[in-house]
């Protein structure tokens, strides 16, 4: 099994059919569902049915549903506000101008062309002035990469720092470590002996020559071959994928001292003084033997070979904001060769994605000023308030947690903090200067200043209020260190969650999705970090088994599902999830239950709020995709195809209440063969 210190997740989705009349449920679409079939005979196409049946997968994509939808529509919002940003010249220094001024610089490709490779002279002359492993040493600390995080496998150079709290101790930010370097995305790209991978480095050298040759570097394609051959020995000191991933291998904790004793050839005086963190006493390695044996390839191999690498990298790093030559390579071989991506996207595509990468709580900010006011935040807080009461009755009541468990998995309740919409304090830029005309100084002022922002948390006491997603993105990311999980105002809109409609929905919806994260918090993705987020497994071996034995009759539910005649879900490769399914429709609804506070919902479109609760819930499963797509889907995704993750309403009481669902129907299941787990 993975084991991650954080996850990022992406939700699904229903489709906004918003109703005029009031009163209103945003969420539960009434209009699609196809009453020709009854809901206890296929659940999810009685609720999808008229969505399915015009919902088409657009050209050129494999599958389509709401999740895309929401994606397309929460990134034409963010280009509206960043372009009307830039047209609007606001006033110097505020965020709207920084933002505004970003993008225009590098949508400004005349202004790029008109200045050539002018803009890396400077940090040219620095290559150039490397003489020996000191400075070579030094020009490596200065350029360490901050933009790393816990699921980073290569870091853009030699190694990423990833500021967190360590494995074992929650008060205190650390400096994470981890391994970097490689122009390629991983190890075996470089390793891997098999002709197609051959082909493949073969076409990275020419893509290095390449870059080179723009640049009226000499002797580019001798060159090009040294530097492959210098990364595929970084790449043998690189952790294999599944190491790399493993945080018990991960948690090497180095002290300053242990550099020069377990990692000789750095000058790592003069590496951690260029980097601006000479006086850092605690590390944590992730990949030890790439610290090793990169900084071996520091001290062994020739210096100018060094100051090829590292010119090659500087242009490949700075691609997007030099003229279009240099771009155009860029997207040959990352684009078209490794992707398989045939057109450049549009530029001012690019030039967002640059934009809220440099900037992202700044456009956070506009996003959420116009889109997720106060209000939608305080009731956003309000129904995680509610899961999470409900959730503490479901561990309370546990048959198969030991009692010493429980009273782990409630403090770690207790402690789960859990963000919505936007942080509770934002990212000041005031130091941050962004000019018009100089995209390439706009991205290396950006960079050095979150460089400067993750390294003063070394200073400071671990925020668990700390978001590590911007809040304009359509998804949630759950941290196992510190105990926190934050769910985006790009996630939280109508029809999944509308602050002004109506809670069956929300809760059916949105509500369930936030349950099933929090449930990770505490299944066997969270068992291996407590109430702190340090890493130790908190589940005694018979909670284990015991829960195994509880889930076996899941696996047995969805081995039983077989959309093709030939294809069946694999129970087992997707119990993690289904469990996780299970306990947020549950908890969901245990919250929906409680938010009434005793009264009877409102009867809508003809529907209970029960009946819309549970309408809701299958609603975010709609999703078309084709054959292909299913069967790579059911081979390897530890999800079910969401026709099946909507029948997880089968073992849910209060599912057949609301519809009168009885022994004669499809999906009935004798209340014996139903599964609870949590
Ligand atoms: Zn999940």
């Amino acid at each position: 099994m993975p084991l991650f210190t954080a996850l990022i997740v992406t939700f699904y989705f229903v489709v906004s059919l918003g109703a005029a009349a009031a009163p209103v449920d945003q969420n539960a679409g009434a209009q699609v569902i196809d009453r020709s079939i009854k809901p206890g005979d296929d659940f999810y196409r009685y609720a999808n049915g008229g969505w399915l049946r015009t919902g088409v997968i657009p050209s050129g994509q494999q599958s389509f549903d709401t999740r895309a939808i929401l994606a397309e529509k929460t990134s034409q919002r963010v280009r509206d506000l960043i372009q009307d940003a830039a047209a609007a010249q606001p006033v110097n220094g505020s965020i709207a101008q920084k933002v505004g001024d970003y993008y225009a610089s590098f949508m400004d490709k005349d202004g790029i062309e008109a200045k050539g490779l002018s803009p890396l002279a400077d940090e040219m002359a620095r290559i150039s002035a490397i003489t020996n492993k000191a400075s070579l040493s030094a020009y490596l600390g200065a350029t360490l990469n901050t933009e790393v995080d816990g699921l980073t496998a290569n870091a853009d150079h030699i190694f990423g720092v990833w500021v967190n709290q360590s494995f074992e101790d929650s008060e205190h930010y650390v400096f994470h470590l981890l391994q970097g370097g490689l122009g390629m995305p991983d190890r075996d790209s470089y390793l891997d002996p098999s002709p197609k991978m051959a082909a493949l480095r073969a076409q990275y050298q020419a893509h290095i020559a390449a870059i080179l040759k723009l640049a009226d570097i000499a002797n580019s394609e001798t060159m090009a071959a040294r530097i492959l051959s210098l990364e595929i020995r970084i790449a043998q000191a690189h952790a294999p994928d599944a190491d790399a991933a493993d945080v018990f291998k991960q948690n090497n904790p180095w002290k300053r001292a242990d550099f020069s004793v377990k990692a000789p050839g750095m000058d790592w005086d003069a590496y951690f003084t260029a980097a601006g963190v000479a006086g850092q006493s605690e590390f944590i390695v992730w990949q030890p033997s790439a610290v090793t044996g990169t900084s071996a390839l520091v001290g062994s191999e020739d210096i100018d070979l060094w100051k090829d690498y590292l010119r090659f990298h500087l242009i490949e790093h700075a691609a997007s904001v030099l003229p279009k030559a240099v771009a155009a390579e860029d997207f040959d071989f990352y684009g078209t060769i490794l992707s398989g991506t045939q057109q450049a996207p549009e530029h001012s595509k690019a030039a967002i994605a640059a934009t809220n990468a440099a900037l992202g709580q700044a456009v956070g900010q506009l996003y959420t000023q116009r889109y997720f006011p106060p209000e939608a935040k305080a009731k956003a807080q309000d129904m995680v308030r509610d899961l999470i009461t409900a959730y503490r009755a479901r561990i309370s009541n546990l048959t198969w947690m030991s009692p010493q468990t429980k009273e782990k998995a409630l403090a770690k309740l207790a402690a789960l903090k859990i963000g919505v919409g936007y942080p509770d304090k934002w990212i000041d830029y005031s130091t941050l200067d962004v000019m018009r005309g100089d995209a390439f100084g706009n991205m290396r002022r950006a960079e050095a200043f979150n460089r400067s922002y993750n390294l003063a948390k070394l200073r400071q006491p671990v925020d668990p209020g700390e978001w590590r997603i911007d809040p304009q993105i359509v998804g949630a990311v759950i941290v196992f260190t510190p105990n926190t999980e934050t769910f985006s105002a790009g996630l939280l809109q109508p029809p999944f969650f509308d602050f002004q409609g109506a809670a069956a929905s929300n809760y059916g919806s949105a509500g369930a999705g936030i349950a099933h994260e929090i449930s990770h918090s505490f299944d066997e993705l969270g068992n291996i970090y407590d109430a702190q987020g340090r890493l130790g497994m908190w589940w005694t071996a018979e909670d284990v088994a015991k829960y195994h034995a509880a889930a076996a009759k899941l696996v047995a539910q969805f081995d039983g599902y077989c959309p093709l005649p030939d294809l069946c879900v694999n129970g087992k490769q997707v119990l993690g999830e289904n469990i996780a399914d299970l306990a947020g429709l549950l908890t969901a609804h245990d919250a929906y239950v409680l938010s009434l506070k005793g009264k009877t919902d409102v009867v809508i479109d003809g529907l209970t709020g029960e009946q819309r609760f549970f309408l809701a819930f299958a609603q975010r499963w709609r999703k078309t995709q084709s054959e292909a797509a299913l069967r790579k889907q059911i081979a390897t995704d530890t999800h079910s195809p969401g026709e099946y993750r909507s029948d997880t309403v089968r073992n849910v009481e209060a599912w057949y209440k609301a519809y009168e669902i009885t022994p004669g129907d499809r999906l009935f299941l004798k209340p014996d063969d139903r599964v609870g787990i949590w």
